[in-house]
């Protein structure tokens, strides 16, 4: 069975998701777009870093193979500068340079003993003394810029790929390197001779400014893209909770509306029915003369249907009170033997007319006199019971219904347990609401007696809830503390 607690703060007016919580969601919304653009952007970026990293890697590897070992081999100092082999090496170098414009250095490097010095051997730069280049870094080109020579060693301890890696394989930088004179990405390939064994590596330096432009090129319109996409949602999200609110608004007013109706129609029933009533007992006791058996009965149908309109037109009242939480209880003693003895009367009767088994379970003590207000508990009991055999009795004839009482450190419990039609699961949470009523509980009723019952006992303290299962009954539990005085 489906369990239903009490809002004990509940007023029975619909709540509604509010505005204020539509816009923290929104918030939290574009927080979480814009951290999965950022994520997205680092991504894509890695992923053009790989792609630009392999080829770079290829470019290198591909240079290695213009390359004899032998014949590099006799670069060995200074003295090498004259001979042809040094030249053509060079030469090599440049053509490799040419090959592709973004490769703005090409040199050879050889293995020394110390693993952060290499050897410089050739530069694509080297026939060219003319041309010389911050080569010591200081953001100048000036003539404390010397072009090395074959034999100068070359400290690689800030390249730690080079170092480690470099007379491995094809390698490439993990970083871009920026200074002022662009971004570049360096990679190197070891020149391998027949052995497969080497001691020198080609080196080559690639411009990669254009990769920064292309990437922000690509990522520039797809963020463009999302912020307008924000925008829109943004844009979206005001208009509707604009809407929303005016809706809510209407609804609002049309709940005041009708409650006042209500209200109205229920006050002016109040003094005619009571004029109805108090002449259908004078004429029923013969004040205006002896009736025929027929004038009577005809009399009695009268004054029973201008009761009960009387007993609904009273339930519009309360309801309308509880709502605004000015139910006016008035505690007095009240012996419960006394009223539930009342209670259940009436129910039996209710349960012999409609043909329901009623089964009722007393404590065995004597129940105490309690300050209550006694109108309003009772009219709780009497809402659930009624309901019950109603409820039992529109799911077949014969039904039953449980009523157990029982007391417990100065608490009163009881419950209502019936096997009639229950309440349809996703109903459960309204039916409490004011004018509610579930959409299996067929036309004989106005969804107030709930509301009213509940009210009555949470105005005392109390609390009331249900387990209930469509089809197979329902059970309506009561728990009210009582201020216990002595017996009169
Ligand atoms: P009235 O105002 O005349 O009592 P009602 O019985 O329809 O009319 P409530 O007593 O407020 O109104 O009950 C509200 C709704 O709760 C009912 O219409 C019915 O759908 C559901 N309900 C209440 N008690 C039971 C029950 N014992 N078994 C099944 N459904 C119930
Ligand atoms: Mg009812």
């Amino acid at each position: 069975m489906s369990k239903m607690s009490t809002d004990k703060n509940s007023t029975g007016t619909r709540v509604i998701f509010g505005p204020n919580k539509s816009y923290f969601a929104l918030t939290l919304c574009l927080i979480l777009v814009l951290f999965v653009n950022y994520f997205l952007y680092l991504q894509l970026q890695k992923l053009f870093k790989e792609n630009l990293q392999e080829r770079i890697i290829s470019m290198a590897s591909t240079a290695a193979l213009n390359f004899d070992p032998n014949e590099i081999s006799k670069i060995s100092g200074p003295e090498s500068i004259g001979s042809s082999v040094y030249q053509e090496t060079v030469l090599k170098l440049n053509h490799i340079r040419q090959a592709n414009k973004n490769v703005k250095y090409a040199y050879i490097l050889r293995k020394t003993s110390d693993p952060n010095v290499l050897q410089f051997v050739a530069d694509a730069d080297s026939l060219d003394p003319a041309k010389i280049f911050d080569l010591n870094e200081d953001g100048k080109i000036d003539e404390s810029d010397e072009l090395n020579s074959p034999g100068d060693p070359y400290d690689i301890s800030e390249f730690p790929w080079l170092r480690d890696e470099g007379f491995n394989g094809a390698t490439v930088d993990s970083d871009l390197t920026q200074d002022q004179w662009g971004t570049f990405l360096s990679s190197s390939s070891p020149i391998y001779n027949s052995k497969g064994d080497t001691t020198d590596l080609i080196g080559l330096d690639v411009e990669v400014s254009d990769f920064i432009k292309i990437t922000n090129a690509a990522l520039v319109p797809y963020a463009l893209f999302v912020v307008f996409l924000c925008l829109i949602i943004t844009a979206l999200t005001h208009f509707l909770v604009k809407t929303w609110k005016a809706r809510v608004h209407v609804v609002q007013e049309l709940d005041r509306q009708k409650d006042a109706v209500l209200h109205m129609v229920a006050h002016q029933f109040k003094g005619p029915v009571t004029t109805i009533n108090f002449t259908t007992e004078l004429l029923l006791d013969g004040t205006c003369g002896e009736l025929t058996s027929e004038q009577k009965e005809s009399i009695s149908t009268i004054r029973t249907a201008s009761q009960k309109m009387g007993a609904q037109s009273e339930m519009v009242l309360d309801a309308a009170k509880i709502t605004l939480n000015k139910l006016p209880l008035n505690p007095v003693p009240t012996d419960l033997n006394e009223l539930f003895k009342e209670v259940i009367e009436e129910a039996q009767n209710h349960a012999k007319q409609l043909k329901v088994h009623m089964k009722i379970t007393l404590p065995n003590q004597t129940l105490p006199t309690a300050m209550l207000d006694r109108k309003y508990t009772q009219l709780a009991i009497d809402n659930l019971l009624s309901n019950a055999v109603k409820y039992t009795a529109l799911k077949s004839e014969g039904g039953n219904v449980d009523f157990v009482v029982e007391m417990k450190n100065k608490t009163l419990f009881f419950h209502v347990k019936d096997t009639g039609i229950g309440i349809p699961k996703a109903e459960q949470d309204k039916i409490f609401l004011e004018l509610y009523r579930a959409s299996n509980a067929g036309k004989d009723g106005n969804g107030l007696g709930l509301r009213v019952a509940r009210g009555a006992i949470e105005a005392q303290g109390g609390k009331m809830w249900f387990e209930s299962e469509e089809g197979q009954g329902t059970t309506f539990f009561v728990e009210l503390p009582l201020v216990v005085v002595a017996k009169k």
